[in-house]
C-alpha cells in the first residue's frame, strides 16, 4: 500500500493516511437529492471522489464507497406535488438518470448507493439513542428536536463557535424548538406526504440523519473518510458529527474530512436552490465526458473553479485533444500491430524516463491528490513523446512502454477511455464477436442486420469504422 497525505479539514492540516483496518478503507461521500437533474457543480465533486477511489485501488487499498441518495425530503415532495407524481417514484427516476450521468462521465467507483428510506429502522434506532441519552427531544407536534446545547463541541468541525452558528437573529424562533440551531431530526408527518410510525408519531426522517444512521449500518461508528462539497460542512456535516457522536460516543465519527471546492456560476455557488445552474447531460452532449473531467482535474480539488462553458470548456475541449493525441497515436499504432509488433526499440533512458513518469504520477497524487499536477506532467510527457519523431517505426514494447503514463491516466484520472481493449472490460470481449456476426451479415448481403448491430453499438457509444486494413471500433468520447 503506497502511502499517502491527505488534507484533512477537520484538523486542518495535511496528515498521513491510516485506514483503521488496512487495506480496507470505509469511505463516505454525501449524495443527491434527486428531484431535478444534476448538474455541474455536483459532477466536480463526483468526479473528484471517483479519482480518489481509483487511486486508492491503484495503491493496494480496497475501498468500500458509500454515497447515500436522499430520496425523500422537502425539496422532492415539493417537486412532486407540482407534478402530480409520488415522491419516492420521482426521487427513483431522477437517480437513474444521475446514475446515466455519472456512467457516461466515467464515474463507475462508488460500490453502494443506498436510499435514505431503506434506512427507517436504523434511524428511528439512533433517534430512540439520542432522546434517551437526553441529545434529543419531542416536541408538541411529534418532531424530534436535536438540542445543539447538550453537544459542547458543535462548531468544532467548521471551526465556529456555537453563538456564531445560530441561523440568523432574523429569523423567528420557531416554537417546537428549544433553541434556534436545534434540528430537527425526525419530522412529524404532513397528510398526503409518505411517513412511517414511530413511537413519536408517524413521521419521515429529518435529512443530516440519514448518514449517520446509514453510515453506522455500512461503516460502523468509526469509518476511515467522509467526502463531500465544502458548502455541506455546516450545517451538515457538522449535525452528522453532533448526532453519531452523541449515540455512540466514538469520536470522530470519521478520521478523515476531505471537502471539494465549490463551482461558480458568476462569482456565485451553483445550486438547484438558487436556479443557477448547468445541467450535467446538456453540458456533456455539447463538450463530451473527457473535456469536462479534464476541466475538473486541471485545477486543485480544494480551490473554487467558476464555470464558464463558453471559455474554460472550449478551452479544456482543445486541451483534452492535445493531451490525448500522442495516447491514441501510440494506442491506434498498438492495435493494428499489438505489443508483437516489429520495429525499433527506444533507448533505455526513455524507456527509464516513462517508468519514472509513472512514479512521479503516483507520488503527486500521493500528495492530497495533485490532480493538476499530474496533469501539467502528463503535457510534458507529450512533449517529449513529440519529440521521438514518428512513432509508426517502434516496436510494440516501445510503444507499451511510452504508453504507461497514459494508462496511468487512465486508470487514475479516467482520461482516454478510448482505447476499448485496454479499458473496455467486458466489451473488449464482446464487441469483436458482435463484429463478426456483422461481418458475415455483410457477406450475404444482409445489410439491414449489419446496421442493426452497428446502431445497436452506436447506442452503448462505440464507433465502427470499416477500412482498407478491416474493422475497428473505439469508445466515442467525443460526446
Ligand atoms: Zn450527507
Amino acid at each position: 500500500m503506497r502511502r499517502f497525505h491527505v488534507y484533512d479539514s477537520r484538523t486542518r492540516e495535511t496528515r498521513v493516511f491510516a485506514p483503521i483496518t488496512p487495506p480496507r478503507v470505509g469511505m463516505y461521500v454525501c449524495g443527491m437529492t434527486p428531484y431535478s437533474a444534476a448538474h455541474v457543480g455536483h459532477a466536480r465533486t463526483m468526479v473528484f471522489f471517483d479519482v480518489v477511489a481509483r487511486a486508492l485501488r491503484r495503491w493496494g487499498y480496497r475501498p468500500f464507497y458509500v454515497q447515500n441518495v436522499t430520496n425523500l425530503d422537502d425539496k422532492v415532495i415539493a417537486r412532486a406535488a407540482d407534478s402530480g407524481d409520488d415522491p419516492l417514484a420521482l426521487a427513483d427516476r431522477q437517480f437513474r438518470d444521475y446514475l446515466a450521468s455519472m456512467e457516461r462521465l466515467g464515474v463507475r467507483s462508488v460500490n453502494l448507493y443506498p436510499y435514505a428510506t431503506d434506512y427507517v429502522p436504523e434511524i428511528l434506532a439512533q433517534v430512540r439513542v439520542l432522546i434517551e441519552k437526553g441529545f434529543a427531544y419531542r416536541s408538541d407536534d411529534g418532531s424530534v428536536y436535536f438540542e445543539v446545547a447538550k453537544f459542547p463541541t458543535y462548531g468544532s468541525l467548521s471551526g465556529q463557535r456555537r453563538e456564531e452558528l445560530r441561523p440568523g437573529a432574523r429569523l423567528e424562533l420557531d416554537p417546537r424548538k428549544r433553541a434556534p440551531e436545534d434540528f430537527v431530526i425526525w419530522k412529524a408527518a404532513t397528510p398526503g406526504e409518505p411517513s412511517w410510525e414511530s413511537p413519536w408519531g408517524p413521521g419521515r426522517p429529518g435529512w443530516h440523519i440519514e448518514d449517520t444512521a446509514m453510515t453506522g449500518r455500512l461503516l460502523g461508528d468509526r469509518y476511515d473518510l467522509h467526502g463531500g462539497g465544502v458548502d455541506l460542512i455546516f450545517p451538515h456535516h457538522e449535525a452528522e458529527v453532533a448526532l453519531a457522536e452523541s449515540a455512540t460516543g466514538v469520536a470522530p465519527l470519521a478520521n478523515y474530512w476531505m471537502h471539494g471546492g465549490l463551482l461558480l456560476l458568476e462569482g456565485t455557488k451553483m445550486s438547484k436552490s438558487l436556479g443557477n445552474v448547468a445541467v450535467l447531460d446538456a453540458v456533456l452532449d455539447e463538450y463530451g465526458p473527457m473535456p469536462l473531467r479534464l476541466y475538473y482535474l486541471n485545477v486543485s480539488y480544494r480551490s473554487p473553479l467558476e464555470f464558464d462553458p463558453a471559455r474554460s470548456l472550449v478551452e479544456a475541449r482543445e486541451a483534452y485533444d492535445r493531451l490525448a493525441q500522442p495516447a491514441q497515436r501510440i494506442a491506434e499504432l498498438l492495435e493494428r500491430g499489438g505489443a508483437d509488433r516489429e520495429g525499433e526499440e527506444i533507448s533505455e533512458g526513455v524507456e527509464a524516463e516513462a517508468d519514472d513518469l509513472v512514479e512521479r504520477l503516483d507520488t503527486l497524487l500521493a500528495d492530497d491528490f495533485a490532480t493538476r499536477e499530474a496533469i501539467a506532467a502528463l503535457y510534458g510527457w507529450g512533449r517529449r513523446v513529440g519529440e521521438l519523431g514518428s512513432l509508426a517505426r517502434y516496436s510494440g514494447a516501445s510503444l507499451e512502454s511510452l504508453y504507461g503514463p497514459y494508462e496511468w491516466a487512465e486508470e487514475v484520472l479516467g482520461l482516454f477511455v478510448r482505447d476499448a481493449s485496454r479499458t473496455g472490460g467486458a466489451w473488449s470481449e464482446i464487441v469483436p464477436v458482435l463484429l463478426e456476426a456483422r461481418a458475415r451479415a455483410r457477406a450475404r448481403g444482409d445489410f439491414a442486420e449489419a446496421d442493426r448491430i452497428r446502431d445497436a453499438l452506436a447506442a452503448r457509444g462505440i464507433r465502427v469504422q470499416d477500412g482498407a486494413d478491416g474493422t475497428r471500433w473505439e469508445f466515442d468520447t467525443s460526446g
